[in-house]
């Protein structure tokens, strides 16, 4: 035999088990963006990576170590799977001039992709699910989109979700905290990680983001952000907070919340939940005004999120909200592969009327003596058996069964009357 293939390490195969909950998430997503009249855009997987290396900045982790980039065999360009779509959402809304011409509210699904060190919660294929506004600068939009994003726990159920916002101000606020960043974290180096050290000159305020508990107290003592905003700034993230407060919505201020990506600035935000050990980030965003400048648009501003969809789930898994796994209304028993004609018309006329229907398959390979397939009828989960054959077909009839216990636990049905028999059931 030969070798076996297996999947690229940290990218998983979603199963039906799983991925009729994968389709349910999507649905419920999909409503919720209709409610706030937000419209889906599908931009390419593949990008060229000049976008990303401007969009996302030279020195962040997704750039420097995490991209999954190659050579266009054909013509030598330099191409990069997608590691977000907030880059790529730009250079579509750019390109076909939607910030003029709408709509400015857009939802992406998807899957993205980071060379990271597979874990729970952290894959190198993973999914996400984003929310952009472009083209408004105002709170009133950071706000919309904190309370999508607080719609949708409340409609999934979760709970334990906590919301934390901070504000990173415009980059020459930034630059100036940065100074005083450097020269407080320069004075106390030997308490630096490797990861800091090599973070000092470069992305100094990534360091504040670190996960590493012999760091809490020093990048809890640091300078913060907060103190060198200006006051247009501070208005803004002011009020962004007078939204949230007046609609009751709960929130943290994390003055160490800074984000992965360069290109955001004001308003940034996290839901955060205590439940999936580190990686407890399920949703993330904020503002970033400068990108569609930085990526060759006329300026305009703009926020947004995106939701990791594994976490998501697993979240739901974790608190007992997954929706049980689905099962057809009916399995059809054939006796014979003689009955594969009159087996096609009944399931035929069943679907059209709007049951969901499993037909037995494989009597044509002697699969399934009539005992063998009532197991599977009733390990289908299927509310209902019909079965072909014997007297009642040469009646011009079917026989139904009930499998779940119900009071019409039998019957027969003659073939004309399939249809109004499924409408009386699903009633
Ligand atoms: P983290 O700090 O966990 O690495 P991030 O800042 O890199 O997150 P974003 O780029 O903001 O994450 O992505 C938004 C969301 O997408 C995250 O909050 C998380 O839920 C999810 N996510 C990010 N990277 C991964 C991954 N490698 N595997 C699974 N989900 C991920
Ligand atoms: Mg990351």
């Amino acid at each position: 035999m030969a070798e076996k293939l297996v999947a690229v390490k940290g990218m998983n195969d979603i199963l039906p088990a799983e991925s009729a909950h994968w389709e349910w998430l999507e649905s419920e997503l999909r409503d919720l963006m209709a409610t706030y009249a937000y419209r889906n855009v599908r931009t390419p997987i593949v990008e060229p990576t000049g976008l990303f290396v401007r969009g996302l900045g030279e020195v962040t982790d997704i750039v420097e170590k995490e991209m999954y980039s190659f050579e266009d065999r054909l013509n030598g360009e330099a191409l990069t799977l997608r590691p977000e779509a907030t880059a790529g959402v730009v250079r579509a809304v750019v390109e076909n001039n939607l910030l003029y011409d709408g709509p400015r509210r857009l939802y992406y699904m998807g899957p993205m992709f980071r060379h990271e060190r597979p874990q729970r919660g952290r894959y190198r294929q993973f999914h996400q699910v984003g929310a952009e506004a472009l083209g408004f600068a105002g709170p009133d939009v950071d706000a919309e989109l904190i309370f999508m994003a607080c719609d949708l726990w409340a409609k999934l159920g979760l709970t334990q979700v906590r919301l934390e916002i901070n504000s990173l101000g415009q980059p020459d606020e930034r630059l100036a905290h940065r100074e005083a960043l450097i020269s407080y974290l320069s004075a106390q180096e030997s308490l630096l990680d490797e990861e800091a050290k090599r973070r000092l000159h470069s992305n100094p305020l990534r360091i504040l983001d670190t996960k590493n508990p012999a760091m809490q107290g020093l990048v809890n003592d640091a300078p913060k952000l907060m103190d060198y905003l200006g006051e247009a700034s501070l208005a803004h993230f002011n009020g962004l907070r007078a939204i949230l407060d007046d609609a009751q919505v709960p929130y943290h201020i994390n003055p160490r919340l800074v984000r992965g990506m360069d290109y955001y600035n004001l308003s940034v935000f996290e839901f955060v939940t205590e439940e999936l050990g580190s990686q407890g980030t399920i949703c993330a965003g904020g503002r970033y005004d400068g990108l569609i400048a930085q990526i060759g648009g006329k300026p305009a501003p703009a926020v947004g999120w995106a939701l990791g969809v594994e976490r998501i789930l697993e979240l739901l898994k974790s608190q007992s909200l997954l929706p049980a796994a689905p099962v057809p209304d009916v399995y059809v028993v054939v006796p014979s592969a003689d009955h594969a004609m009159v087996a096609a018309q009944v399931c035929r006329a069943l679907r059209t009327a709007g049951a969901q229907v499993h037909m037995h398959a494989g009597t044509a390979d002697g699969q399934g003596s009539m005992k063998s397939q009532f197991k599977r009828a009733d390990g289908s989960g299927a509310t209902w058996a019909v079965i072909l054959g014997g007297d009642e077909l040469a009646a011009g009839a079917v026989s139904v069964k009930h499998l779940r216990g119900g009071a019409d636990a039998q019957g027969t049905v003659s073939l004309g009357d399939l249809a109004a028999w499924w409408a009386g059931q699903a009633a």
